[in-house]
This record gives C-alpha cells, structure tokens and sequence, in this order.
C-alpha cells in the first residue's frame, strides 16, 4: 500500500505501478503536500529556486502538428517565422539572462530533427554560452544517436524533450510522430551522457488518469530526467487547444507534488503558463516541491512573468535564486 510513511522511507524507485501513481493523485491535499515538501528538504535547499531562460533561436514554421503548439505550420496562429539566429544575437542574449540571475541558458529551435548544417551552429553557440559561465539547455526536436553524440562533445548541459501527456492520450495531441520517437530520442541523449529536462503539459484536455501515467513513464525512466518541466497549457488563439477548459488550481499543484514525490532528486520547473497563476498558487508550487522557474518576459512564443515580479515573488516568500550568494552563505 502506498501511505505517507512507505513514500517517505523508501529508496528512489524507476518502478512505479498505474495503482501507486493514481493512489498519490487520490490522498488529501495535506498528506501529499507533507510527503511532498518532506522529500523535498531531505534532497534540496527549500528556499532555492534554480532560474533558467529560454531563447527561441529558431521560431515558427514547424512540420509537426502539437495540438498545443503555436509554431507549428498547421495553424494559423500568426506567429512569424525567424530564421536560425546568428551566433552573436544568441551570445547577446545570454549575457543579459546572466547578468539577470539566470544559471542556464535553454535554446530552442522548432523543427522535427536538425539538419547537419544547423546542428552545426547550434553547436557553436553551446559553445560560446559555456564560455559565458552559463549551463546550457537545447531543444530542436528529434535526435539520432550520432547527432546527441555531436552535442555532447560540443559541451552540451541538457537536451529538453517533453513526453507532454500519458502515452493513451499523446496522439489526440500529436499525430506526427509517437511516443516511442519521443523515448527514442531520449534515450540517445541520455547514451551520449547529456542531462535529461524533460516533462509534460497539464490542460490538454487530459484526464487524471493521464496525468498520473504521464509522471509514470518520466518517473519509470532509469535515471530520472534531471530536470522535470510541469507546462500549464496556454491556450494559444489559432491551435486546436485554444477553447480548452482552465486546469483547476489545486489539481494543478498536485501534479507538482506527485511529481517530486516519484522523482525526489530532480529539479521539477514551473514552466509555461506562470501568468495565468497567482502568486499565491505559485507559492503552494513551491511548497509542493516546484524548484525552478523559467525567467524573462517570453517562453519562445508565448508570455511569462517578468523578471522583476519573479525576484519580488520570490523576496516575499523569503526564498531566492539558487546559487545566489545569500543562499550560499545561509548553510
Ligand atoms: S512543440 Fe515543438 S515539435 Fe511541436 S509543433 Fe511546436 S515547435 Fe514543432
């Protein structure tokens, strides 16, 4: 049976059943966030909010069809097309997202896979984002072998590659590729010994059920992606999504207390879809486990926060960046 003493003392696990999962989605709201914020403390500083920021190097025009995705070339969602940036403009911006507190830079590119030429330069700029002290994060779609090989001997940190939903439901959601693709290309980058940042979006039209499969097949990967992005869906004008029903607040945060509980080691992101959360239902992240946030005024096409009421938020709970000084000085 799974109870708040057997999640609390057993050792991290890649072999969670559909039962255990829907169990942890089904407890009161305090025992999932006690064994939540329990787990939390015994793995990480919970006042420390690791801060990444996302550059879209390459906008628009994607081949795939993500019922989510304003970027991709089935709808009309009046997202302009930009080309692969220059080396200099990407350097630029990560100057600034360091001098803004961000500890790693994430780059993304829409397309299906990279073409050699591409994955080429997007190798320079890992490079030179490195050398600005920066982590450095890509997404550019699906990957062979030999190209995750490429980046990993170009210095890459992370590769991010969301599973989205539960595999039951990922193809009323994608219809270009399968899951299987997704888990394919995962298991390259993980082979090539690059950092996994990969997660799902909650609003989709998904059920509970979904909900606990999707954090089942993140935590049923052996490691546990380092880095695990919980998007709330924002609903872009023009996608197939766009009349999807609001996710409810606190089943919102009981996903990102599940999800630390299956995975208590990794960073779980409050990603995509900030703005439309209070600060208050922000707060209830944190204490269900949420560790890192996206910082800058647009996650590749869509708005976020600014950075300023981040560091306010953050301020008022009496947390801050990790990495920050203060929080070195504080252990
Ligand atoms: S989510 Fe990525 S792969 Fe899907 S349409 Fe958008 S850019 Fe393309």
């Amino acid at each position: 049976m799974t109870t708040v003493s057997s999640v609390l003392e057993q050792p991290i696990r890649s072999d969670w059943s559909s039962e255990e999962v829907r169990t942890l989605f089904d407890w009161p709201f305090p025992d999932l966030i006690f064994a939540a914020q329990s787990l939390h403390r015994r793995h990480f500083d919970p006042a420390a909010v690791q801060i990444s920021t996302l550059l879209s190097i390459k906008t628009g025009g994607c081949p795939e069809d993500c019922a989510y995705c304003p970027q991709s070339v089935h709808f009309d969602t009046g997202v302009e097309r930009q080309k692969l940036m220059d080396l200099e403009t990407v350097l630029a911006a990560a100057r600034r997202a360091r001098e803004s507190g961000a500890t790693r830079f994430c780059m993304g590119a829409a397309w299906r896979t990279p073409r050699a030429r591409d994955l080429e330069r997007v190798g320079e700029m890992v490079r030179g984002v490195r050398e600005l002290g920066l982590e450095t994060c890509v997404t550019l779609g699906m990957l062979e072998a030999q190209q995750a090989d490429y980046l990993a001997e170009c210095g890459l940190d992370y590769y991010n590659h969301n599973l989205d939903t539960s595999p039951e439901y990922y193809r009323e959601i994608i219809s270009t590729r399968t899951y299987q693709d997704r888990l394919d290309t995962l298991a390259h980058v993980r082979e090539a010994g690059i950092k996994v940042c990969c997660g799902g979006i909650v609003g989709m039209g998904e059920g509970s059920a979904d909900r606990a499969e999707l954090l089942r097949a993140l935590a049923n990967l052996s490691p546990h992606p380092e880095s695990v992005p919980i998007n709330q869906l924002v609903r872009v004008e023009g996608t197939p999504l766009d009349a999807a029903e609001a996710v409810d607040p606190l089943d919102f945060v009981r996903v990102i207390a599940v999800a630390r509980i299956l995975m208590p080691r990794s960073h779980v992101r409050l990603s995509a879809g900030r703005t439309a959360m209070s600060s208050e239902m922000q707060a209830l992240c944190f204490l269900a486990g949420a560790n890192s946030i996206f910082y800058g005024e647009r996650l590749l096409t869509t708005p976020n926060p600014e950075g300023d009421s981040d560091l306010a938020l953050l301020g008022r709970l009496g947390m801050r960046p990790e990495g920050d000084a203060a929080e070195a000085a504080s252990r």
